[in-house]
């Protein structure tokens, strides 16, 4: 965000703004995070400021501080409407297109008179906000989060709340550190969170260690359903709801099933298919390592995107269509495939 962007925020925050952070359908550490952490930075200026989220979190997000506080869209669809028809200052933190909050939500902000503010790190930026602030070399929404408050000189307000918050989605978007976007600032902003006090030990845990036998259930399934494609260097898993009801599905639960295909020998592009007969859907998560670029390949075939090494999509076909489909394209894409393989 350059100086005249943090001017304008500035400016408006002096004044009485009613102010909303908005958050993408099926939000993840990063999109919670990236959102708690500006309500609280927001809060401890004295802003009026709520949180909205299209739907419900997994449980390994329910822990972070004033989750409970989320105004769920779908489970409120009147009071969150008029919450965003009365917003001056609309924040849409960790997506960069509308349709990322579903149809209805999608819907009313397409009609709400407020500015909007996008703070974002994928690629390929929407133009419906009046201040953009897009960087796709950035890990993570919670990474820009930090720079932004930096920016307005205000780092020595990030309390024990917005550092756990920022911690939260800085580590879930890095894959603990380990993904390309992880940069030296990243390991600068989390040495601040640290020394702030976090207890990372118990983040960690928190947010990886709360497997339930049901859970590891169903990923034994899904490691059985693996299929590999080896001169297309692909892995590809499909889960349908029946598999997901036999093991009492809940949200959260096929969360990082697809990089189990990635941590193959020899893979670099997964992928897994879930069926979701509620909404009437495949969704496909999708990630690759190396140059193959898994954004421009969701884009392109499957409705969807996200980064270069983790994106999704979504088909409305059956499963076996879908995946069907996936096979027929996938040889197109062979020599890139053994490209990234190579290098
Ligand atoms: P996941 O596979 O974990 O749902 O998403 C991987 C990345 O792609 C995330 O950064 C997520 O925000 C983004 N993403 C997931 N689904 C979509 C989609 O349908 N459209 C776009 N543009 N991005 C998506
Ligand atoms: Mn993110």
């Amino acid at each position: 965000m350059n100086t005249n962007e943090i001017n304008v925020i500035r400016e408006r925050l002096s004044g009485k703004e009613k102010i909303v952070i908005v958050s993408h359908r099926n939000p993840d550490g990063d999109a919670y995070g990236s959102s708690l952490a500006l309500y609280h930075y927001l809060q401890g200026l004295d802003q009026n400021v709520r949180v909205i989220s299209p739907n419900d979190s997994p449980d390994f997000l329910k822990w972070l501080p004033k989750q409970e506080e989320i105004l769920i869209f779908e489970e409120n669809v009147l009071e969150a409407t008029d919450t965003l028809n009365e917003a001056s200052l609309i924040f849409t933190l960790d997506f960069n297109a509308l349709s990322r909050v579903g149809t209805q939500m999608q819907l009313v902000l397409e009609k709400v008179s407020a500015d909007f503010v996008m703070i974002d790190h994928h690629q390929q930026p929407d133009d419906y906000a009046f201040i953009t602030y897009s960087d796709p070399s950035k890990a993570s929404t919670c990474e820009m989060i930090y720079h932004f408050i930096e920016k307005m000189k205000d780092l020595d307000r990030i309390n024990i709340d917005i550092a756990s918050c920022l911690y939260t989605g800085i580590v879930t978007d890095t894959g603990s550190f380990k993904y390309p976007s992880t940069s030296s600032s990243t390991h600068k902003a989390i040495a601040h969170l640290m020394d702030i006090g976090i207890d990372h030990t118990k983040i960690h845990n928190d947010l990886f260690d709360t497997n339930s036998y049901q859970r590891l259930q169903l990923l034994g399934i899904a490691l059985k359903n693996l299929k590999v494609v080896p001169d297309c260097h692909t892995a590809y898993i499909t889960i349908s709801q029946r598999e997901l009801n036999a093991h009492n599905f809940k949200k959260g639960d096929t969360e990082g099933f697809v990089n189990y295909g990635l941590s193959l020998k020899g893979i670099v592009f997964a992928v897994i298919f879930i069926e979701d007969q509620k909404q009437g859907i495949i969704k496909m998560s999708l990630r690759s390592k190396g140059n193959f670029s898994v954004n421009e390949f969701a884009r392109t075939y499957f409705n969807g995107g996200g980064h270069d090494n983790a994106a999704g999509g979504r088909s409305d076909d059956s499963i076996k269509n879908t995946v069907l489909k996936f096979l027929e394209i996938l040889p197109k894409h062979k020599k890139e495939l053994q490209l990234s393989y190579e290098n």
